[in-house]
């Protein structure tokens, strides 16, 4: 008979005080279960081995790069008569180099061989993932996605930094007002909360914040998303395989058969998919998701022209929060703007606000940072459902009516919120208007 294991927390799980020990039941099982760790991992690691062809060095050196530089994408593309590298810095994609376009073939080649993709199929998009040796301790994961085009195949590689997707709700962004609306919310047992704006505004790594704040053993949190990108321990994450038959509303209601807490569905874009996730925030279940929406209010009016009847939406929105990524500005080569008054009334800001002492910057460049900036920081329009919002929505009101009733609650338009951190000398006027043009 084997010693049944001893019952410490699994690496990366949250512990739980008040675990229950049935480990003694699943002794055996527990030991045979170790075994697995043996087997090869199911992701392929790239690393750098002696002997490796140009081809392979080349790769291997283009990827170190763009990981050191903070990249979140790289793009292998071929045309006619060039090559081009491009790299995804701060949401701005930038040239990085030009190799001879003779390599396109074999580097394809190299990529998909990496990624256990089909090397002979060239006709077809694909997708694989892979993983990155760094150094001795540390992997990044990448994923490869594959395009026929016109003069050949086009590779874009995600790289998946766990690290910087996973920093914690603090470092968002976020006013302390906000953050405190924002926590409130998802305190709740259940309803829905929606997190909105366009695609590379941050709104996954916003609702992951709230996901690690939930995560404790006694919640079950399923998430679903197309795909999952960031993983956690302790949640149960599932991507949408639409090759298998595997969409949103097939796994949505899985979930529900799953004894779940929360769920996290990563966009709401068809009515099928609303219906239920109204329906399960009206369930007793949290319900996490995002929609492509300018502001706040319109969220709202969104999902009243996917057919979800307003006495659904006024029953189960909790907060909806709106929010874009602005570039931040370098704090070691900022420079002091000269706006004209004029320009920063057009802007949004009030007269009395122009009657304090504050600055705007904007951004010079230099050795320590990209074109003036560094990294990025969200401004967020955070708008529970109160009260007398669920009585416009109840009564047909508008998005405009909805907006009018947040300011009367001292919310701030997302141009405010943004212009707030223009105040603050974090980003740059221009970064701000561009991203919050209606
Ligand atoms: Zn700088």
């Amino acid at each position: 008979m084997p010693e049944a294991p001893s019952s410490s927390p699994q690496p990366g799980l949250p512990a739980d005080p008040a675990s229950l020990d049935l480990q003694f039941a699943f002794g055996e099982a527990a030991l045979q279960a170790e075994n697995l760790h043996e087997l090869p991992p199911e992701v392929p690691l790239l690393e750098a081995r002696a002997g490796d062809a140009p081809i392979a060095r080349f790769l291997h050196h283009v990827l170190l790069e763009a990981v050191r530089l903070g990249a979140s994408d790289l793009h292998f593309e071929p045309y006619e008569h060039h090559y081009r590298v491009r790299l995804r810095i701060d949401g701005e994609l930038r040239h990085a180099l030009s190799p001879p376009v003779l390599i396109k073939d074999k580097l394809a080649s190299r990529i998909k061989v990496m990624s256990r993709l089909d090397i002979a199929e060239k006709r077809l998009p694909q997708d694989g993932r892979l993983k990155l040796r760094i150094d001795a301790l540390q992997t990044v994961e990448l994923r490869v996605s594959t395009l026929p085009t016109l003069h050949g195949e086009k590779i874009v590689i995600r790289i998946l930094d766990g690290a910087s997707t996973r920093r914690g709700i603090a470092a968002l962004g976020y006013e302390p007002a906000d953050q405190a609306r924002l926590l409130d919310a998802i305190a709740h047992p259940h309803g829905m909360i929606l997190v909105t704006g366009p695609t590379g505004s941050g709104k996954t790594v916003s609702l992951y914040a709230c996901l690690e704040l939930l995560n404790r053993p006694g919640v079950n949190i399923c998430t679903v998303e197309n795909p999952s990108e960031i993983g956690v321990p302790g949640i149960n994450q599932v991507s949408v395989n639409d090759k298998a038959g595997l969409d949103f509303a097939t796994v949505l209601k899985a979930f529900l058969r799953q004894d779940p807490d929360v769920i996290m569905l990563g966009e709401i874009r068809d009515p099928e998919t609303a219906d239920i996730a109204i329906k399960a925030a009206q369930t007793g279940h949290l319900v996490l998701s995002t929609l492509h929406t300018h502001d706040a209010p319109a969220a709202v009016t969104r999902l009243l022209n996917m057919g979800i009847a307003a006495h659904n939406i006024a029953a189960s929105i909790v907060l909806v929060s709106a929010q874009r990524l602005a570039r931040r500005l370098c704090p070691d080569c900022r420079q002091p703007a000269d706006v004209p008054h004029q320009a920063l009334l057009d802007a949004g800001f009030s007269a009395a606000e122009l009657e304090e002492d504050w600055q705007v910057y904007r951004p010079l460049g230099c050795a320590a940072c990209t074109l003036g900036y560094k990294g990025r920081i969200g401004f967020h329009q955070v708008m529970p459902l109160s009260e007398a919002t669920q009585r416009i929505v109840l009564c047909g009101g508008s998005a405009l009516d909805i907006a009018e009733q947040a300011a009367r609650e001292g919310i701030p338009t997302l141009r405010a919120a943004g212009l707030r951190k223009v105040r603050q000398g974090l980003t740059s006027l221009e970064e701000v208007l561009a991203l919050t043009r209606a």
